[in-house]
């Protein structure tokens, strides 16, 4: 099937790419890398009247870092990360989970800020940043506001983006030294979707232990203070308890159920080598 009709525009500004969505009034779609977009219109499971490609966008290619914070231009892509082409290694978990997105194919087109906006529950951005404590710039036709990664997906293929906003810039704070980090993602091979995903963010001194639990059915699991309700870094996994929280997830086998658990245990063991949880 191909996709049905549209018209095309390439802005020149992020000011000209609102404008046009502003104008389409819900009828126009951007589009970056087209990974993912590229096979909803082929399918017509979306028909836009007009596709705004912002892939020329200098504004999204930016990258800068300042004394706490990694900014990301959300044209970035995977492979722009894994190659280090900006040098990521502030924050050393985006090089690794860059590499493990898909086959390099999808990886040199498919940019960060259009993963994220995609918002696919299974994806390794929208399983990443909340737990990086990211912040997102969203550009809209009258200026634009920031809003952490946490609150940015608000259901499986959902966010908080308004239809004339792009996602311009991902924010990405510096851990503090001394950082605990782990991540593990479950897949049936690799470059293929999260059947299950963790993050554990264990800063020093009694600092944040935060866990993500990722490619649930819907938003991310996060839970800010994992050492003291489910034991993480103690060798103790409450299981029980996590079994529950899954559960209020919506996860209620005993398959999906334990391959949350040990993308959990996998992450734990990595910010934890010393306390080898239960
Ligand atoms: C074979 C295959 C395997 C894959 N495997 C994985 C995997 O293992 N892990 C994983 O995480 N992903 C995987 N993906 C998904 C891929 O990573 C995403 O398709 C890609 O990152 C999306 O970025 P894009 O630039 O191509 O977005 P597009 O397809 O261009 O756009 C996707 C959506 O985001 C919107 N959008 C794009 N950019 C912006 C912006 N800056 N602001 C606002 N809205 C925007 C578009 O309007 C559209 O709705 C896979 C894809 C394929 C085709």
């Amino acid at each position: 099937m191909k996709p049905a009709p549209f018209d095309y525009l390439r802005p020149r500004t992020l000011a000209e790419a609102c404008a046009a969505l502003k104008t389409a009034d819900g009828g126009a779609k951007l589009i970056a890398g087209g990974q993912s977009l590229g096979p909803m219109l082929n399918l017509r499971l979306v028909q836009p009247r007009l596709l705004v490609d912002i892939s020329g966008l200098e504004a999204l290619h930016a990258f800068s870092e300042t004394a706490d914070a990694l900014h990301l231009g959300a044209g970035l892509t995977a492979a722009n990360i894994e190659d280090q082409r900006i040098d990521t290694r502030a924050v050393p978990l985006l090089q690794r989970v860059a590499a493990g997105i898909a086959y390099r194919a999808v990886r040199n087109r498919g940019t960060v800020g259009g993963s994220l906006t995609h918002a696919d529950p299974a994806a390794d951005w929208v399983n990443l940043m909340p737990a990086l404590g990211a912040r997102y710039e969203l550009a809209g036709p009258a200026g634009s506001r920031t809003v952490a990664a946490a609150d940015f997906m608000t259901a499986a293929f959902e966010t908080l983006l308004a239809e004339d906003e792009v996602l311009s810039t991902i924010i990405v704070p510096k851990p503090a030294p001394g950082t605990r980090l782990g991540h593990a993602k479950i897949a049936r091979k690799t470059g293929k979707f999260a059947m299950a995903i963790a993050v554990v963010v264990a800063e020093p001194d009694g600092g944040t232990c935060r866990a993500l639990i990722g490619a649930t059915h819907g938003r991310p699991i996060l839970v800010e203070d994992a050492g003291a309700r489910f034991g993480l870094g103690t060798g103790r996994l409450d299981e029980p308890g996590l079994a529950g929280l899954l559960a209020d997830a919506g996860i209620t086998t005993p398959a999906a159920r334990h391959l949350h658990l040990t993308a959990l245990r996998r992450a734990a063991a990595e910010a934890f080598p010393q306390a080898i949880p239960s």
